[in-house]
């Protein structure tokens, strides 16, 4: 079978890393050169609208998938006239805007902090008025890692604010008091399968992620319950096929959705090594109408982002237990250029390694906590 692929980022690369092992064969589409997935299967360059890579990509492959968020959706929608196109150019069109993304969650009952549409300077003065400050102002369409929002904490700064993000359709909401941010990644297959990995904490630094950890404590079943709910029903309404991924906020009051992207995530790498089937596995035995694969969490994991910089892999590779993927990007600041996955059979040992890594990488790594041993989880059966 013949995967074709939208984007030929490191995703997509992860993909055809997957894949592979299972007679898979791509071919990726992407404007980039130089892009990540070029060096594993055939890329085809050129815009994502040309017409001409929509038809050489559909008569090289045999069902289509797509590995960012943006992709103009009519690129799809042409692409599912001649193959089946997972998951549906739909469910793209609708999770590219977080106004639409937002109103379904409400609509079908799942928690989301107060939204308000901002189109003209007077509405952001109104979700002022009506959701208090501080309020993070976002632009509808096509931001991440943080770019495309401001956060404006007072009155004066409302105006700034709507003119540096202007021009563009804009969603306001407010600063949530967050304890930390979960994700929650699941998977459906054409005949309904469903399945998730376990939630997974994880921590951003100047909008982007860090590092990602699966919770491990007997105390994050409710919370995983709840969120497998939340995806099922929003997977369920959608018809949806594949991976999905949902961000929340966690507070006092419970989660609430920030986010939801109709593809694998940078929150679930830590599968690869760190569960039985990984996301991206899972994502193409989906597509392709196969039994979906064993999500269960193998041992302690931690995955951490490179971001601006590979660090000396000499070094890397000494820490025990490490796996290494680098994206084959150039350096750039604020560029992620590859991940790092620990996997030990004890929190103790994955205790020690973080400290390694923290070491080598020069930042601060979370301590995993015992009360989050899985190996105590398994054996005491809570
Ligand atoms: P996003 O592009 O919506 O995923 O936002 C990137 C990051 O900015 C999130 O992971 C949060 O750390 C932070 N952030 C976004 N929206 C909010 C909000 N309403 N309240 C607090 N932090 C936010």
């Amino acid at each position: 079978m013949r995967v074709g692929v939208l984007g030929a980022g490191q995703l997509g690369r992860m993909l055809a890393l997957a894949g592979s092992p299972l007679g898979l064969h791509f071919v990726f589409g992407d404007p980039a050169v130089d892009a990540p997935a070029r060096l594993l299967a055939d890329h085809l360059v050129g815009e994502y609208d040309d017409q001409n890579l929509q038809h050489q990509l559909a008569q090289r492959s045999d069902l289509v998938t797509y590995e960012i968020e943006n992709v103009p959706a009519a690129a799809l929608y042409h692409l599912a006239e001649h193959r089946p196109v997972f998951p549906t150019p739909q469910a793209l069109r609708l999770m590219q805007d977080r106004l639409k993304e937002k109103s379904l969650c409400a609509r079908l009952g799942i928690p989301v902090p107060p939204f308000r549409k901002v189109d003209a300077a007077g509405d952001l003065q109104a979700a002022a008025v009506d959701l208090g400050l501080p309020l993070m102002l976002k632009t509808r369409y096509a931001g991440y890692d943080g770019r495309g929002q401001r956060c404006i904490e007072a009155q004066a700064g409302l105006s700034g604010a709507f003119t540096e993000l202007g021009g563009r359709l804009l969603i306001a909401e407010p600063l949530v008091p967050f304890a930390r941010e979960v994700s929650l990644i699941a998977v459906r297959g054409r005949d309904g399968a469903f399945a998730a990995y376990a939630l997974v904490e994880n921590h951003h630094e100047s909008g982007m992620l860090r590092w990602s950890r699966p919770l491990a404590s007997a105390g994050a079943a409710a919370l995983q319950a709840t969120a497998e709910r939340h995806a099922r029903r929003i997977m369920e309404h959608l018809d949806y096929v594949g991976v999905m991924t949902i961000e929340y906020f966690q507070t006092e009051q419970g989660i609430f959705v920030n986010e939801i992207a109709p593809r694998v995530h940078n929150s679930g790498h830590w599968t690869i090594e760190g569960a039985a089937t990984s996301q991206f596995e899972n994502h193409l035995r989906a597509g392709l109408g196969w039994p979906l694969g064993d999500t269960a969490t193998r041992g302690a994991t931690v995955m951490v982002n490179l971001i601006g910089a590979v660090p000396e892999l000499p070094r890397l590779l000494a820490i025990p237990g490490v796996h290494v993927h680098l994206y084959g990007k150039e350096a750039r600041p604020r560029r992620k250029v590859g991940h790092v996955t620990l996997v030990s059979d004890t929190v103790t040992e994955l205790a020690e390694r973080t400290l390694r890594l923290a070491d080598v990488l020069g930042i601060t790594l979370p301590a995993p906590s015992l009360e989050e041993d899985p190996v105590r989880v398994a054996v005491t059966g809570q």
